[in-house]
């Protein structure tokens, strides 16, 4: 399995800008090989990315989507809405949104199910805040995200999930190699546990202040299927470099 370099741009880059950087990233990873690579630009850039996007290029993903397929829903986005812009991919349970935009676990499973609705394929985002970590409770966390996400989910819906402690997200802090480890054995347990411990395996991406610096170590922790990466994804330079990082074969789990 290719490992998977996902970067997610947030509320950053004009259309214009965007299409300059997803050109440079696209140049840069041609003929590259070995990294499976996808980008979360803001929705008012998908449509012209999609036109921008040649054979082997970055697939492309929404940030966000309402749990609603049509209706008076004022500024909201549908799955369907975001597939026919030219998503593939879409971030669900993000912490920015669970923490900013106060989206429960309840609301995760709607926005997976719309997902699934439009024939996306989700990056489920889960983690814990420093307080939670602190009182020892992440592992409770992480079940507690994934099952209540995943709750009547068929286990061969598509999926990726990411590992993102809330506390590394665009702090500069990284979690250490065993911490990171630890939290994807939970992980797997739970994805095992919702029926999904079959081959092929669902991957599990670490993200949180992922750089070109501290790529290479986070790369070589096994259970690491690949990055979201926030921050440094906006530059070509450093999304490259890490892409470097992640490329070659994995180590073994
Ligand atoms: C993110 O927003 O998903 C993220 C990992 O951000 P950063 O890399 O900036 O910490």
């Amino acid at each position: 399995m290719k490992r998977i370099l996902a970067g997610n741009w947030k509320m950053n880059l004009g259309v214009a800008e965007a299409l300059a950087l997803f050109t440079s990233v696209a140049e840069g990873l041609r003929g590259a090989g070995g990294v499976s690579c996808l980008v979360f630009p803001p929705a008012t850039a998908l449509h012209a990315l999609a036109g921008a996007r040649g054979p082997g290029d970055p697939k492309l993903g929404a940030q966000n989507c309402s749990t609603e397929p049509k209706g008076a829903f004022t500024g909201e986005i549908a799955a369907e809405q975001a597939r026919e812009a030219g998503a593939e991919y879409i971030l669900v349970g993000h912490s920015e949104r669970r923490r900013l935009f106060c989206e429960s676990d309840a609301l995760v499973r709607q926005k997976l199910k719309a997902a699934w609705r439009a024939e996306l394929t989700p990056v489920l985002c889960v983690g814990e805040t420093l307080a939670e970590r602190e009182r020892r409770e992440t592992r409770d966390v992480l079940a507690r995200q994934i099952q209540r996400a995943l709750e009547g989910a068929s286990p061969r819906a598509p999926l990726r999930v990411a590992y993102e402690p809330v506390w590394a997200i665009g702090t500069g802090v990284v979690a250490a190699p065993a911490e990171v480890g630890e939290a994807h054995a939970w992980i797997s347990e739970e994805l095992t546990a919702a029926g999904r411990g079959d081959e092929p395996p669902t991957p599990i991406l670490y993200g949180g202040s992922v750089d070109p610096k501290n790529a290479a170590s986070l790369a070589a922790i096994p259970a690491v299927d690949g990055f979201l990466v926030g921050g440094a994804s906006l530059r070509a330079e450093s999304f490259l470099a890490i892409a470097e990082a992640l490329r070659g074969d994995p180590p073994a789990h």
